[in-house]
């Protein structure tokens, strides 16, 4: 789990996923403030995360729900990036996103609401100057074949797909982490797979556990919510694990990888 911190200008996927390595994606389910969101990626960098969940946009079932800061918050990040050379991730809920945040955000994401946004998939896969990795977050009803077509509109090559759980026939928790299905998308079709615990399973308390079940099932990366205080969040309160549980998660995920690889190249 090696760290990578990226010197040009544009990173690409090969930078982030590599033979052997796991991507770690942490941060708040959305940017709330400056102090906020500087606060939690100091504390993330000292763990040895470099990819920030910067989320700007909230797509939120309801509209009187925080609806993210919006643009507002760019300059927050790129003060994080510059000071700690961190990657930064952000979501785009649409086409006319993608230029203004291009000078700080590495890894544009599409969340599962917008899987099936074509125009802003062909946005995203219209500048072939553009070669930026972009995390395209599965539909929560989507067939994994689906979710292939919509890597398509972007470039399969450019896609890393998350898997964030489903709509199953149980509400027991708020989706259901298939990772049937995220298997099938890495071994059938060749295709780098994250999982997403956070919004999968919905409950802070069971967060850890899926996040070992992602990197052992051999998935590429994991992201997860990661809130300094979760109770206070202004959105997923439920489900944002504090830093001191995902310091712990993370000792756990790297070991459980650790023992993984070892054995893939013993
Ligand atoms: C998110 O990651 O912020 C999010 C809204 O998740 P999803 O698109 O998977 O619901
Ligand atoms: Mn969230």
């Amino acid at each position: 789990m090696a760290g990578f911190f990226v010197e040009k200008n544009m990173i690409e996927r090969k930078d982030l996923i590599k033979n052997g390595g796991f991507l770690v994606i942490a941060g708040p389910c959305a940017i709330e403030s400056e102090e906020q969101v500087y606060s939690i990626a100091t504390l993330l960098h000292e763990m040895g995360v470099n990819v920030l969940r910067g989320q700007l946009w909230k797509p939120r079932s309801s509209p009187n729900n925080f609806q993210g800061v919006g643009l507002a918050g760019l300059p927050w990040l790129q003060r994080i990036k510059n000071d700690f050379k961190m990657l930064i991730a952000t979501e785009l809920v649409d086409k006319d996103q993608i230029e203004p945040t291009k000078e700080t955000v590495d890894i544009p994401w599409v969340g599962a609401r917008n899987m099936q946004h074509f125009e802003l998939l062909k946005a995203l896969g219209n500048d072939k100057t553009d070669q930026r990795p972009v995390i395209l977050k599965r539909g929560i009803a989507s067939t994994v074949k689906e979710w292939l077509q919509s890597a398509d509109y972007i470039g399969r090559e450019r896609v890393i797909l998350c898997e964030r759980g489903v709509r199953t026939g149980t509400d027991s928790t708020r989706y259901t982490l298939d990772l049937n299905g995220a298997l099938v998308a890495q071994h059938d079709h060749g295709m780098p797979v994250i999982g997403d615990p956070s919004h999968s399973v919905g409950r802070r308390d069971l967060v850890p556990y899926l996040s070992l079940a992602i990197v052992a099932a051999g998935l590429d990366g994991i992201v997860v919510e990661v809130h300094s205080q979760p109770e206070r969040a202004l959105s997923d309160a439920d489900q944002q694990i504090t830093p001191e549980t995902f310091r712990q998660v993370l000792g756990q995920v790297r070991a459980v990888h650790k023992v993984l690889v070892a054995k893939e190249y013993e």
